[in-house]
């Protein structure tokens, strides 16, 4: 634990969607929080207009919700408790940045946009790293500049960076980083619409809603000297930082929409269980320092820290995710299960009215070591819920001999006259019709369960028979006969 209660935020811009990475972020900003009995804050960077997008925001919180993430405070936006929203703090931004121009920090820059095109093709020309703005108007007169603003010529307002100075500061991931300050541009701080940018909306708020810690993805280390500038203009005192590692492709390439799903709402709909997901990405550049892989959320809280985060990329590997998916389903009460079959057979518009709970409760019992996902309790048990109306071709040409339709009809015999069979009874009803016959019980036992499920493999053939019921297994064992055949 920290002494002090650290302040954390997740800042995104509403894109729409939440990204996985966007997921990683806000899980540990939240775990951190929690962990140190401390507060997390949401915050939307919304000060891009042009990237406006209708129901983003509520999206957003949606996804971060459905994975667990409340965050602790907000204003209150139309009698709701609503995240911090930055386009409804402009009057904020405007304020600080004129502060920073009255010292000399930042400056208005009237630069036409052919102008600036023009500096960046010679820029280009000359071969330079990396285009930055020549400072033209950081020499006007001051004459000039309210001749400029009275005539209402389009400016915004760039930082004044001095060239040649280090700018350093201590990340706790990838401890100290040094930056040259002739290769940070005099970046824009509010734009020709009046709206901030990123930079300085972000450090405004950071300093203005006391956030202790950032912690973001290693995309934004690039601004942090920019970022660092802008405390120390303004004499504030920096959080500490944090940059995650990258998320990548099993190929290390960044991770991308290309090569798979990077939206939380695409696994949601997949059928991840949120403990899956919440779990795997936590483990998406943080570990224990143990090989402990499985974890519900409050072990992830006792167990978070953000020295343990590691600076090599992350790589974002599907199977792990399954097998998580699996373990976390594996783990859930039974009636649990019930209830999440019960929601997903609607889905998949099966009718329930056929299955009591208690039969499916004794589904769930033979199957929860099979399934990795809720929905494979129909997919991979489907013959519980119907007779099967075909029967694994394979299966046929390997278990179903000439002699086969005779030696089920001696079981259906054997099975037809039991009286509320168990499983046992099943199983010793077969034992005593192989012995008859003079077979070995696989004999019977691979096209019975061909019979009964259409398919090769499955749950234990006694379980299968024992839950279908009597009636329905003899039922199963004739209709096979009558459809396979003699093949
Ligand atoms: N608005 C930025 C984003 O979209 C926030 C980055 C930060 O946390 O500073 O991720």
């Amino acid at each position: 634990m920290i002494s002090e209660k650290p302040r954390v935020r997740f800042a995104p811009s509403p894109t729409g969607y939440l990204h996985i990475g966007g997921l990683r972020t806000a899980l540990y900003n939240y775990l951190f929080a929690k962990h140190n009995d401390g507060k997390f804050v949401l915050r939307i960077e919304d000060t891009d207009r042009n990237r406006y997008i209708e129901g983003a925001v509520e999206n957003l919180i949606k996804s971060l919700k459905w994975g667990g993430l409340e965050y602790d405070e907000g204003p209150n936006i139309g009698g709701q408790f609503g995240p911090y929203m930055q386009s409804q703090r402009l009057d904020l931004y405007k304020k600080y940045a004129a502060d920073l121009i009255a010292n000399g920090k930042a400056y208005y820059c009237f630069c036409t946009t052919e102008r600036l095109e023009k500096l960046r093709e010679e820029q280009q020309r000359q071969k330079l790293p990396q285009a930055k703005y020549d400072k033209h108007c950081l020499h006007l007169s001051k004459e000039e500049i309210e001749e400029n603003l009275s005539k209402g010529v389009p400016h915004v307002v760039r930082l004044n960076v001095e060239a040649n100075k280090k700018i350093i500061f201590n990340d706790v991931v990838r401890g100290q980083v040094e930056f040259n300050s002739s290769n940070v541009d005099d970046q824009v701080l509010i734009k020709s619409d009046g709206y901030p940018t990123y930079h300085l909306a972000n450090v405004v708020d950071d300093y203005l809603m006391k956030i202790t810690h950032v912690i973001r993805g290693e995309e934004w280390l690039s601004s942090t000297p920019k970022h660092v500038l802008l405390y120390d203009f303004f004499a504030w005192e920096k959080p500490v930082f944090a940059h995650l590692p990258l998320l990548l492709n099993p190929d290390r390439s960044k991770l991308s929409k290309r090569q798979g799903d990077v939206a939380v709402e695409d696994y949601r709909i997949k059928g991840f269980l949120k403990e899956a997901l919440i779990n795997f990405v936590a483990l998406l550049g943080w570990n224990a320092g143990d090989d402990k892989e499985f974890y519900y959320m409050n072990e992830l809280i006792e167990n978070f820290s953000l020295e343990r985060v590691n600076k090599s990329g992350a790589v974002f590997d599907l199977e792990k995710l399954n097998w998580l998916n699996a373990e976390h389903l594996r783990k859930k009460p039974n009636t649990d299960i019930l209830q999440m079959i019960k929601e997903e057979g609607k889905k998949l518009n099966i009718d329930y009215q056929n299955f009591s709970d208690d039969y499916l409760l004794k589904i769930i019992s033979v199957m929860k070591e099979r399934v990795s996902f809720v929905n494979e309790y129909f997919t991979k048990s489907f013959f519980f819920f119907e007779a099967p109306r075909t029967y694994e071709q394979a299966a046929i040409e390997k278990n179903w001999k000439s002699e086969t339709p005779g030696q089920l009809n001696k079981l259906h015999d054997a099975f037809t006259s039991l009286t509320n069979p168990l499983k046992e009874d099943y199983e010793n009803a077969l034992a005593k019709v192989a012995e008859e016959l003079n077979i070995g019980k696989g004999k019977l036992i691979h096209p019975l369960r061909l019979a009964v499920s259409g398919m090769s493999a499955g749950p234990g053939v006694f379980d299968i028979l024992f839950i279908l019921g009597k009636d329905e297994t003899i039922k199963r064992i004739r209709a096979a006969i009558d459809k396979i055949g003699k093949s």
